[in-house]
């Protein structure tokens, strides 16, 4: 057994401890302590890293009531290291920890949902709940939360007794089986009551600052993303400076971003519409000049797979038995190749591409693809076909 620090003082950020085995593991070393302020991965919570001993900690893990830490350097028996925690990263996992607890109350005490699942990830953590929470709830959720920070409400932990555990309205119990040895209660002064085996701050205050970032659907539930603490304000000012950076590019102030948005894509939607029609005038133009041809084979720069497919239709509407059409580049071609009925396209077309390194299909009348040749290898295919 560990004797685990971190559950009486979550701000224990150095210790001295003895080294009570050590052993190699692939390529690091396994340390035991008879004490630790190192937190192993638990309920959500990421593990602790820091220096033991001068060495650096890799991680930490739970092992049948010990704490096993992972050392990149071997550790005396018997030898007094002192331990140092990396307190930026774990004053962070606190924060977001107690955020969950705090927002997880509160989504308990109004829908009466249990908190399903919960990870703290390297940028956000999220939440699971069994059932839908709508966009207008989320908000006056966080509200409700931020408003609780704001009364620095103390969070306290405690070890009770069989019978005041008995009596007391645990937010979760689904935990309670699965712990070891007397049960660990941590409570949001008047919000919140749960077991947890996790490290939290002292006051609500601390959290500084809640926000949900994104809700999605999972599971016939719901998956609730949030930041706490500083990673809360990192987030707004990355945020404000999108917004700032579209609010110059468009010119509009910032609470008008999102109508300027929308004139800019209904302009270009309109902006693509006329752009289709004049192509389409265009290529009737084009195709017009080729009236009375029997075999068209070209090449036109610039046309999408679209453009490739209408302009060689209208080629065969204008007379033609067979309509070629290539753009790109050498090396790489799309085309379209349709016909009027009297030649099949897709054995021309699977004759093409087996000479050109092309590939491409479709119908007996139009296939489309591409061809990784020269402009002059394409000629002198269709020349021999005696199409051009
Ligand atoms: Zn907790």
């Amino acid at each position: 057994m560990t004797e685990k620090l971190f559950e009486k003082d979550s701000y224990l950020r150095r210790f001295t401890a003895t080294v009570t085995r050590c052993e190699e593991e692939k390529d690091h070393w396994v340390v035991e302590l008879d004490r630790t302020a190192f937190f192993p991965e638990g309920g959500g919570q990421p593990s602790d890293r820091g220096t033991l001993g001068g060495a650096k900690l890799l991680d930490v893990r739970s092992a049948k009531g010990a704490v096993e830490h992972l050392t990149d350097a071997p550790l005396a028996v018997g030898q007094t290291v002192e331990g140092e925690i990396d307190w930026e990263r774990r004053f962070d996992l606190m924060q977001q920890h107690t955020a969950d607890h705090l927002f997880s109350a509160l989504v308990h005490r109004r829908f009466g949902l249990e908190n399903i699942g919960f990870h703290i990830g390297e940028e956000i953590t999220h939440m699971d709940f069994g059932a839908e929470i709508t966009p207008v709830e989320i908000d006056q959720l966080e509200l409700e939360a931020n408003r609780l920070i704001f009364a620095n409400l103390p969070v306290t932990v405690s070890w009770p007794g069989e019978e005041e555990l008995a009596g007391m309205a645990l937010r979760s119990k689904k935990e309670l089986d699965e712990l070891e040895g007397p049960v660990r209660v941590v409570e949001i002064k008047d919000v919140d009551l749960c077991a947890c085996c996790g490290t939290h701050v002292a006051h609500t205050g601390e959290l500084g600052l809640l926000k949900i970032t994104a809700c999605q659907s999972y599971k016939g539930g719901v998956r609730v993303f949030m930041v706490a603490g500083e990673r809360a304000v990192r987030l707004a000012q990355r945020e404000h400076r999108q917004v700032e950076a579209v609010s110059g590019l468009l010119s509009a102030k910032q609470p008008e971003i999102v109508a300027a948005v929308t004139r800019v894509k209904n302009d270009a939607a309109q902006a693509h519409l006329q752009l289709g029609q004049l192509q389409g005038q265009l290529l009737g133009c084009k195709a017009a000049a080729y009236t009375g041809e029997n075999y068209v084979v070209t090449f036109e720069p610039g046309l999408s797979p679209e453009d490739l497919r209408r302009y060689a239709l209208l080629l065969c509407e204008r007379g033609a038995a067979l309509a070629a059409v290539f753009s790109g580049g050498e090396g790489n071609y799309k085309y379209a190749l349709a016909t009027d009925g009297s030649i099949d396209a897709r054995a021309l077309g699977k004759e093409m591409n087996g000479l050109l390194s092309g590939r491409g299909g479709g119908k007996p009348e139009l296939i489309q693809g591409s061809l990784a040749c020269e402009q002059a290898q394409i000629q002198i295919f269709f020349s021999q076909k005696g199409y051009c």
